[in-house]
């Protein structure tokens, strides 16, 4: 007989009410102390522990929290820290923040998407650094659940072959030796782990997922074998998730007591069939999805679980989320304004750890003792299937009698180009921003007041123009070329579609983190997506009449649409894309019919939703490109249409951003300290191009002389003519008075770098 226990991989940090957010915020602000800041991140992390405990999870994760980033956190505690950063404090919580943020001297770290997701990592810089145990802060967190609570946790670690590859500042023929200078850290970490008491140590290394060469699969055999020569007692449990590992065969051989698996983004069954799964190992199975909110069927991750059993025989199998839930909002439980049969569906993190106790439950004691919860899951299931959300025939049809033809503009970039110059007449080196202008207390607050129903639909339109006006009238004063209208009604650039869109539904409170103290909120795909009424003529209208400039359209695209929203898993995600590319269209045709002549298509998730296995590449660039092109194709030749894309792997997908076929793509490029500008000059790149001149992630005003810097760089690589000058990303999150200071510096730079030309 199988023994089945119960586990979570990771607990979301940031709150039912985002209270970590609060008290980070809150620090930076310095409204409140150091101590107090300690205090209150340590009360939740303590209430995030006991809930788990409470649900009747056995092996709850520890080391999971941080104040702003799992990977920095590892970094710091490695003495990983940025040259520029070392002459502070290693340990000090400011030192910590600083090279997360940047500060006054300094600027931040990189920072990148984890794997697939939308939750992003301050990327490691090895270039200068012995790394040595500063901290061990995984000890820290297991002492303090023990004694605190009494919960013998189980400490998460990421692993060093994950760490090692994420991180920068070395050659690729340096990466084995990288890695063993961790080994002895990591062998000390686990060691004074499993002295104070702890029994499974949980090693993350997702990169598994990832394709990896003979090298470097051969470095994680010989790490794990090092690793478990230096840590006898320990029980290592080396943990995959987001995909099927590459070299399965070699992976389940590893010298560990564990291996997870990741059975709802994996396909398992054909490997375990013909490999087999090690009789001395346990299994840790991933059976709920740890990356959507959607209820399971319990029924189907029943029997899931007993395939699982009947394929692998495992004597042991550790049932748990998919990933860590850090990719989850906390709870529905607060959610009152949604649809009952929507609500009924959803399992945010904490439904999510009741799924997995039940299931644990009934697989341990047989089907009948959860006889109640399984028939309560599929009636809420069918209740969605067959509610009004899925019977939408009309985007059926639609979307059936689409031509599966190429979609193209009427005519290519070099001849419609020259149109769209004669029309918009522009300068050398136009200078424009991504979208959002700085949403200040009163932005928010107004809302707020708006959405509980204190002000009218009236004022808070007034409201929301006066904001326009006053920002139309600081960038014709900055003298910047092409305008915004700075997207004040959005709080989120796709859950403001989700509003408005049929086949969407929001929540109040499902809030995820994205990174550090910023979180979004996914809206829900529930079923059939359609257009029903223009959703941004009126903003863009009304800051175009008031200014001579352009003022571009601001559109969120397909793609990334979808990859920031929670799709129902019943729903095929490309047709999902191809739904709401149609909508957009619908939209995009009503802006140029309304004389707005630059239309920008943010596409800023278009990298992060690359599957991780490379074979799988194809299929998603060709669905992408596709549902881009539906989306913004039709216009005629003399509409310009941007995009824009942040913090990625430029390289990799170059080749879907050329296919996208935009007049202008606007890029983050400081943040990664220039690290792409190559990427468009071997590739030669022939459309237009902003390749941002300064991050705009920290309140740190760039100078006239860093951005030129930046500029002439870019330059060196890519034709002026074909070359915009624009920030990084969009300044919703940045203050006032910072944004104009720093728009000020961009464009005296824009001037003194087009007198050279
Ligand atoms: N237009 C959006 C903005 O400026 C783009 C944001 C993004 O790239 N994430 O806010
Ligand atoms: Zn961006």
């Amino acid at each position: 007989m199988t023994n089945y226990i119960s586990s979570n991989l990771g607990y979301p940090r940031i709150g039912a009410y985002r209270e970590w957010k609060s008290a980070l915020e809150s620090y930076w602000s310095k409204s409140i102390t150091e101590e107090s800041l300690f205090s209150q991140t340590k009360k939740l992390r303590l209430a995030n522990l006991q809930k788990q405990k409470d649900i009747g999870v056995e092996w709850i994760p520890v080391n999971d929290f941080s104040f702003y980033d799992h990977v920095l956190d590892t970094a710091i505690s490695f003495g990983v820290i940025p040259k520029r950063f070392q002459q502070l404090d290693p340990t000090a919580i400011d030192t910590y923040f600083a090279i997360a943020r940047g500060n006054k001297e300094a600027v931040a770290a990189e920072m990148t998407k984890w794997f697939n997701t939308n939750y992003h990592y301050i990327v490691p810089e090895l270039n200068d650094v012995t790394p040595s145990l500063v901290e061990n802060r995984a000890l820290r967190y297991f002492n303090e659940a023990k004694e605190e609570l009494g919960i013998k946790g189980k400490p998460v670690l990421v692993g060093p072959v994950t760490f090692v590859k994420l991180a920068k500042g070395y050659d690729d023929n340096q990466l084995n030796e990288i890695v063993q200078s961790f080994i002895p850290l990591y062998t000390q970490v686990i060691n004074e782990l499993v002295e104070a008491g702890a029994e499974w140590i949980q090693i993350d290394e997702p990169i598994l997922g990832t394709n990896l060469t003979v090298n470097e699969i051969s470095l994680v055999e010989e790490v794990y074998t090092q690793i478990k020569q230096a840590t006898p007692n320990a029980k290592l449990l080396l943990q995959t998730y987001f995909e099927t590992v590459q070299h399965y065969d070699k992976v389940i051989k590893l010298p560990v007591d564990g291996i997870g698996l990741d059975f709802i983004h994996g396909d398992y069954f054909p490997l375990i069939e013909k490999i087999g799964f090690p009789q001395d190992k346990v299994l840790a199975a991933g059976v709920v999805n740890g990356r959507n909110v959607w209820r399971a069927d319990l029924t189907k991750t029943f029997d899931l679980v007993r395939k699982i059993e009947e394929a692998t025989k495992a004597e042991t199998i550790i049932l748990q989320p998919s990933s860590s839930l850090l990719h989850v909002p906390v709870t529905k439980e607060s959610e009152q304004k949604i649809d009952p049969i929507i609500l009924d569906g959803l399992s945010f993190a904490d439904q999510k750890l009741a799924e997995i106790t039940t299931i644990t439950k009934g697989a341990n004691e047989g089907e009948e003792a959860i006889k109640a919860e399984l028939q309560e899951s599929k009636k809420a299931h069918e209740a969605l299937s067959n509610s009004p959300y899925r019977q939408n025939e009309s985007v059926a049809e639609e979307l059936a009698n689409l031509s599966k033809d190429e979609v193209k503009r009427a005519l290519p970039f070099a001849e419609r180009i020259q149109l769209q110059q004669e029309d918009l007449q522009l300068p050398l080196l136009p200078t424009t921003t991504i979208g959002s202008l700085p949403q200040t207390a009163e932005v928010k607050s107004t809302r707020t007041k708006w959405r509980k129903g204190e002000i009218t639909n009236e004022q808070y339109e007034a409201f929301i123009q006066t904001e326009t006006k006053k920002w139309i009238q600081i960038q014709e004063d900055l003298d910047i070329d092409v305008l915004v209208h700075g997207e004040f009604e959005r709080t989120d650039m796709v859950e403001f579609f989700g509003e408005k869109l049929n086949g969407f539904a929001v929540t109040e409170f499902g809030w995820v983190q994205s990174y550090g103290s910023r979180c979004v909120k996914p809206p829900l795909i529930v079923g059939d997506v359609s257009w029903s009424e223009p959703m941004t003529v009126k903003e863009i209208v009304y800051a175009q009449s008031l200014t001579d400039r352009p003022v571009k359209g601001m559109l969120t695209g397909p793609v990334t649409i979808l990859n920031w929203s929670f799709v129902h898993e019943e729903l095929p995600r490309f047709t999902v894309q191809e739904q709401i590319a149609l909508a957009l269209e619908k939209e995009v045709l009503a802006l140029e019919e309304s004389n707005v002549t630059i239309i920008q298509v943010d596409e800023p998730a278009l990298r992060e939703g690359l599957p991780l296995d490379q074979l799988k590449w194809p299929a998603y660039f060709d669905a992408a490109t596709r549902a881009f092109r539906i989306s913004s194709a039709s216009v005629k030749p003399t509409t310009q249409i941007h995009t824009h894309m942040c913090y990625s792997e430029f390289s990799e997908i170059f080749e879907v951003i050329d296919a996208l076929d935009a007049d202008v793509i606007s890029i983050e490029t400081s943040r990664s300290h220039g690290e792409l500008i190559d990427t468009f000059e071997i590739n030669h790149y022939d459309k237009e191009i902003g390749l941002g001149v300064y991050d705009i992630h920290s309140p740190r005003v760039p100078s006239v002389e860093e951005i030129k810097e930046n500029i002439t760089r870019a330059l060196r690589t890519i034709d002026a003519k074909q070359f915009w000058i624009n920030p990084d990303c969009g300044l919703k999150t940045r203050g006032e008075e910072e944004t104009i200071a720093a728009l000020r510096n961009m464009i005296q730079s824009a001037k003194e770098v087009r007198e050279e030309y």
